[in-house]
């Protein structure tokens, strides 16, 4: 029997334990003589895993196609490969999936793993923490013989010298190791200088975060939360006739500007911006000089706003028994800072009586009230990275860069990032395991 080839993955968090179970299982299966090292920066595997969600990891999606992902064609084509390549790996595979294949779920499945559905598909563990994740995962890497090694950085991987050869982890350290197959899986904040020279990369930058934007109202707003809408306006861009009507638009209140995107969901107002899963999502497209407006009523269109706010005020009249001020038009509708705030927006006095004409000044604050946009909020709160390797130098069957066989890219560490909604756990778990296969496949050629 020859000298044991090695496997190695650098990165022990959610696409590392991925790639290494599935690597892992492969060379026990085929009892081929291999090693699967993890080498991990930090002290254990899978802090990163146990961050997410609020501690409670949304670790996938129920529809996991509609992430919204950067660079959709290829995360499309990752994703067939891996459903495709899960019916032969995963046994549990076929009975998990439905109307949409998650060999994820399949994953999981096998490793014992029990989750439960919450809303717009989102999956989390049946045990409410991420941690219960985490602790299925590294029983499969133990049960698969992989080994760990912790606090061990990689600072650089040298590509072979000859063919065949093998690859050189030089370590933080000074030390280095040899390895036959490499598969790089350190994340978001990937370092240019960890690859071999002329692998295209772009500088990874945080987003899916808070937005920051002119602090006036936000500040006196800091802390509320309403169950709102979102919309991204970009100035200097005209709304093309085919948008208009959505969502009521028009009715002359954005005019010179085009709506880039609407999410609806939580709005959490905080001294510099808005944060909230609908600001972390409008965060992927939104740029300085863009405007935030905040939908308080997103159920009413913008067109009938009118209309629902002189229907609420004869009702009001009808059971107060007197006339009706703006304050007794918000009181009931939004928390009284928020009333104070649009009250400002409009130019209203709250202890007036509504006179005519004014609930057309009041109903597109609103539905839109404007908050410009100045950047991100706090880049600490963001929860991925945009850039990384190219998806262009990536097989999409294999995740292998094309220029130096035998060395993957998968998770964040590639130029992909989603929505929120458990897509880029998704993505780090399909793409880890994909190149988990891929690698075990390549030792035994
Ligand atoms: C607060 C927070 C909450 C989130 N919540 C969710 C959620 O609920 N659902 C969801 O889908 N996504 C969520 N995400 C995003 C998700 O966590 C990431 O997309 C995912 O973890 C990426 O997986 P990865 O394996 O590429 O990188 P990571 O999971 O970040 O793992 C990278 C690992 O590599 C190690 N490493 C880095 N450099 C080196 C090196 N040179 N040598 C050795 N080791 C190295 C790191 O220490 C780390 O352990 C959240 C992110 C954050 C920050």
């Amino acid at each position: 029997m020859g000298e044991a080839k090695t496997i190695a993955i650098i990165g022990g968090g959610a696409s590392g334990l991925a790639a290494a179970v599935a690597a892992g299982e492969a060379v026990r299966d085929a009892e081929d003589a291999a090693r699967v090292v993890v080498y991990e920066a930090s002290d254990r595997v899978g802090r990163s895993i146990l961050a997410t969600g609020n501690g409670r990891c949304n670790f996938s999606n129920a529809r996991p196609g509609e992430g919204d992902y950067r660079n959709a064609a290829f995360v499309r084509r990752v994703l067939l490969e891996f459903e495709g390549q899960a019916h032969g790996h995963v046994p549990s595979q076929a009975k998990t999936s439905t109307a949409y294949p998650n060999g994820v779920l399949g994953f999981f499945s096998d490793h014992g793993l029990m989750w439960r559905e919450e809303g717009e598909g989102r999956l989390y563990p049946l045990a409410n923490k991420a941690a219960s994740v985490l602790d299925c995962l590294r029983a499969a890497c133990a049960a698969a013989g992989v080994e760990e090694r912790v606090e061990c950085e990689v600072a650089a991987v040298e590509p072979p010298r000859a063919e065949g050869g093998p690859f050189t982890l030089r370590l933080a350290d000074g030390r280095f190791e040899r390895a036959d197959a490499v598969i790089v899986a350190v994340g978001g904040s990937v370092a240019r200088g960890l690859l071999p020279e002329g692998v295209p990369f772009r500088e990874p930058e945080p987003t899916l975060g808070p937005l920051a934007t002119e602090p006036r109202w936000p500040r006196r707003l800091d802390n509320i939360r309403v169950r709102g809408a979102l919309e991204l306006w970009r100035p200097g861009e005209e709304t093309p006739p085919e948008e208009r009507g959505r969502h009521g638009y028009p009715m002359g209140t954005h005019e010179g500007e085009r709506l880039a995107s609407r999410e609806v969901g939580e709005v959490m107002f905080r001294k510099y911006g808005v944060s909230g899963i609908a600001a972390f999502n409008l965060s992927r497209l939104a740029e300085p000089g863009d405007v935030l407006a905040v939908d308080f009523v997103p159920w009413v269109r913008l067109c009938d706003m009118e209309a629902f706010l002189n229907r609420r005020r004869k009702m009001l009249r009808a059971s107060l028994g007197h006339d009706v001020t703006w304050d007794d038009m918000l009181r009931g509708m939004v928390l009284a800072p928020v009333a104070d705030v649009l009250l400002e927006a409009a130019a209203l006095d709250g202890a007036r009586p509504v006179a005519k004409g004014e609930t057309v000044r009041m109903a597109p604050v609103l539905k839109g009230l404007r908050l410009p946009v100045t950047g991100l909020g706090d880049v600490k709160q963001c929860q991925v990275h945009r850039g990384g390797v190219s998806v262009r130098a990536v097989d999409d069957r294999t995740c292998e860069v094309r220029r130096v066989p035998g060395l993957y890219v998968v998770g964040e560490a590639l130029d992909v990032d989603a929505a929120c909604g458990g897509f880029n756990l998704h993505w780090a778990w399909a793409s880890g395991l994909l190149a988990g296969w891929s690698a075990a496949e390549r030792l035994r050629a």
